[in-house]
């Protein structure tokens, strides 16, 4: 295949892959279905919400006029003439004088300017004493003062929140349209492996990637299809991806990518008919990555490494979920910030590297813990990485109190 002979730089390749990405279909899903979807229609209030003028406390709706300068010593005394609870609906108007016992949520009867708390009243058969004034408005959730009639409230591209339910069902919605959840095919190839249910073996290792991979899938919207384990065999690993291919809308597989004599992906895909994209990205850790369109499908390959394959998942798989689930490019691009390095860093600078680092925000700043134990292989250390810290090509050291460009982990829609 004609690939890249030199690496690909991050950007590069990022570009590259979104190029051949496009968003998934759109389908009505049930509103109790719909948190961590993508929304993929225009939101406006079919009606004005609240839907009419109704009281924010129990108590006494009054008119506030009846109520001007009251006092101990010159209370007002008004006639209680009914009673209003949620959910019922006012039978009379209020006239000067008049008040009407109110509970929280029930709509104002005609007439009322304000509710005054149950507190502050003193009630004796059906006369109200009040002692202070009530001002108009007080204690009423007027109508549409949350939206209006046809006031657009949400947009394509959200990412669908308790809050965005709670809504959408505040306008009688019982569906609503979003994003298909693209379906992520991971296969995991490698002889070593072993499923984590199998006895532990002599040069054998647990075959984790599948695992962190499909969580991450999960994570960014998506459903993950994890694939039986794949031994290093050209025509396994061949039949393994066109399975992938058929039932998914994007593959993503682990190792066999890189220049070892074991390392097959690329012949068999080479074999389905892989249109190659690129091939390497020059970074750590990373490097060997390839991506290309597989009957019809992009298909990412990643390296074997643990932390290669998550942190390229980040850069590269990520962007591309986020693209066919038709998110703004605000959503899906890692945030990116400057941080102060707690301690000294070291690294080899022989390629540009990401760092993986623990970020805290405190006092108007960004602090970067980069973590111990930065090998590829050395999985633990993702556990408290919320960041990575970006080392350009060249630089070799970081000192404390320096400052860095690093990216911040937040999940797709959370960033
Ligand atoms: P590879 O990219 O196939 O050369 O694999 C590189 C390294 O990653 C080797 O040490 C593998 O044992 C390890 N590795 C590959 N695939 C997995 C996996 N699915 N789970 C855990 N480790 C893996
Ligand atoms: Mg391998």
């Amino acid at each position: 295949m004609a690939l890249n002979e030199k690496p690909l730089s991050v950007a590069d390749a990022q570009a590259a892959a979104l190029e051949w990405i496009e968003p998934v279909g759109v389908e009505r899903v049930s509103l109790l279905e719909a948190s961590g979807r993508v929304l993929a229609e225009l939101v406006a209030a079919p009606h004005d919400l609240p839907a009419f003028d109704n009281a924010a406390m129990d108590g006494y709706a009054v008119i506030a006029a009846d109520t001007a300068g009251t006092s101990e010593a010159a209370p007002a005394r008004l006639t209680v003439i009914e009673r209003v609870t949620a959910g019922e609906t006012p039978q009379r108007a209020l006239a000067s004088g008049q008040a009407a016992r109110i509970m929280t949520g029930a709509p104002l009867p005609e007439g009322a300017s304000a509710v005054v708390m149950q507190e502050r009243v003193r009630r004796e058969g059906d006369t109200l004493t009040l002692t202070c004034p009530a001002r108009e408005g007080d204690n009423i959730r007027r109508r549409g003062e949350d939206a209006r009639a046809g006031q657009a409230v949400m947009a394509p591209g959200e990412w669908l929140t308790a809050a965005h339910v709670g809504v959408l069902s505040a306008f009688h919605r019982a569906l609503v349209a979003a994003r298909r959840r693209p379906v992520v095919a991971i296969v995991t190839t490698g002889d070593e492996l072993i499923e984590a249910d199998e006895l532990p073996a002599p040069g054998k290792v647990v075959n984790s990637n599948a695992y962190a991979l499909a969580a991450l899938a999960r994570e960014s919207g998506a459903l993950p299809l994890v694939l039986p384990l794949v031994r290093d065999d050209e025509a396994r690993i061949a039949s393994a991806f066109a399975e992938a291919a058929r039932a998914a809308d994007l593959i993503v597989s682990s190792g066999g990518v890189s220049v070892g004599d074991r390392d097959l992906v690329k012949s068999a895909l080479t074999r389905l008919g892989l249109e190659a994209r690129f091939w390497r990205v020059w970074m750590k850790p990373g490097k060997p990555l390839l991506f290309g369109r597989l009957l019809g499908r992009p298909c990412f390959g990643l390296p074997g490494n643990p932390v290669s394959s998550m942190v390229c998942f980040h850069l590269f798989v990520r962007p591309a979920l986020g693209k066919m689930l038709a998110l703004p490019e605000a959503q899906w691009r890692l945030p990116e910030v400057t941080a102060t390095l707690t301690r000294d860093v070291r690294t080899k600078g022989d390629r540009p590297t990401y760092l993986r680092a623990q970020l805290s925000y405190a006092a108007d700043d960004w602090r970067a813990d980069v973590l111990p134990g930065q090998g590829s292989g050395m999985l633990t250390s993702m556990l408290g990485a919320s960041g990575l810290v970006f080392f350009p090509e060249g630089k070799t050291q970081g000192a404390a109190g320096e400052r860095a460009p690093a990216l911040r982990l937040a999940p797709l829609g959370q960033a």
